[in-house]
């Protein structure tokens, strides 16, 4: 994480101290990696560059990794930067990246760098054990790894690996997120249900498991024509990696924008984001944020 530039101070002609208020920080640099994907990346990719455009606090950059199966020359040429930004936003479920670029990654976390995993993308680099541990909970047959889930207590029970649920998702449909952490920056001040518009909720993600602190949490709903796993699955959640977080966001299915275009989703970009740079959190939750009635979007 880097520091927020302090405000400064300056001694003014009469002598008194006064803040300079309108000095900036700044801005949150976030690097988008789409390029490979089983979903829509070239729908989703720019439409999550052009929301982080919309404030003027942050400055997103594209860094897409050559298409599937490309020349081996065009991996060569692809060079990544992650140590220029504060966040590596990965919208990617693709081939495995070459090993120097890996190496970089994990030594850009390592040191303090942030990293935000959107939906799919926790289905990638199957076998890379550091992206795996940071990760934590990942698209992975169930003997893979541990699976978490929150009963209805609101208790973390922990599945072993080849027991209990597997990996998979039901059909699409609007759903209602719950938060379990009210203090952590991201999601203070949410309302503690809120409905998401029309997504894809995986249940019984796998992998490590170790050091996972969940956000937020998603009902799945056990009804034939949802097929769900009737338990709250996580859905939002951080873990620490030497100097650096990582949070994963399994909402974001695209297909079409819908899940992207819900204010919770979007707030949950700034946050995060912020929150991965920074620290803190300066999105405040807008008036239109969704209920625990209705869902709310923002094209
Ligand atoms: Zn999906």
């Amino acid at each position: 994480m880097k520091t927020l530039t302090p405000i400064l101070l300056v001694c003014l002609s009469v002598g008194m101290f006064s803040p300079i208020s309108s000095l900036a920080a700044e801005p949150i640099r976030v690097m988008i990696i789409g390029g490979q994907n089983n979903h829509n990346w070239a729908l989703s990719t720019p439409y999550m560059k052009e929301l982080l455009d919309r404030k003027p606090h942050f400055q997103a950059t594209i860094c897409n990794s050559p298409e599937r199966d490309a020349d081996s020359s065009e991996w060569d040429a692809w060079e990544p930067k992650f140590s220029d930004y504060d966040v590596v936003l990965l919208d990617y479920n693709g081939q495995m990246w070459p090993e120097r670029i890996r190496e970089d990654f994990v030594r850009y976390v390592r040191q303090g760098g942030g990293v935000m995993v959107i939906h799919a993308a926790n289905n990638a680099f199957h076998g890379w054990k550091e992206f795996e541990q940071m990760v934590g909970l990942l698209w992975r047959n169930p003997k893979y790894g541990y699976s978490l889930y929150v009963d209805d207590q609101g208790q973390v029970v922990r599945e072993a690996p080849g027991e209990g649920r597997g990996m998979g998702h039901g059909s699409q449909y609007d759903w209602m997120m719950t938060v379990r952490d009210a203090e952590h920056p991201v999601t203070e001040g949410m309302p503690t249900h809120w409905m998401h518009k029309h997504d894809e909720l995986y249940h019984g993600q796998r992998g490590p498991a170790e050091d996972i602190h969940i956000l937020l949490t998603a009902f799945s709903d056990p009804a034939p024509n949802r097929r769900g796993t009737g338990k709250h699955e996580p859905m939002v959640w951080w873990v620490p990696y030497g100097e650096g977080q990582v949070l994963t966001n399994l909402m974001g299915h695209v297909g079409q924008l819908g899940s992207m275009q819900c204010v919770g989703f979007q707030v949950l970009l700034y946050r995060g984001c912020e929150w991965l740079a920074t620290g803190q959190c300066q999105t405040a939750i807008p008036d239109n944020f969704p209920t625990a009635e209705a869902t709310s979007l923002n094209p």
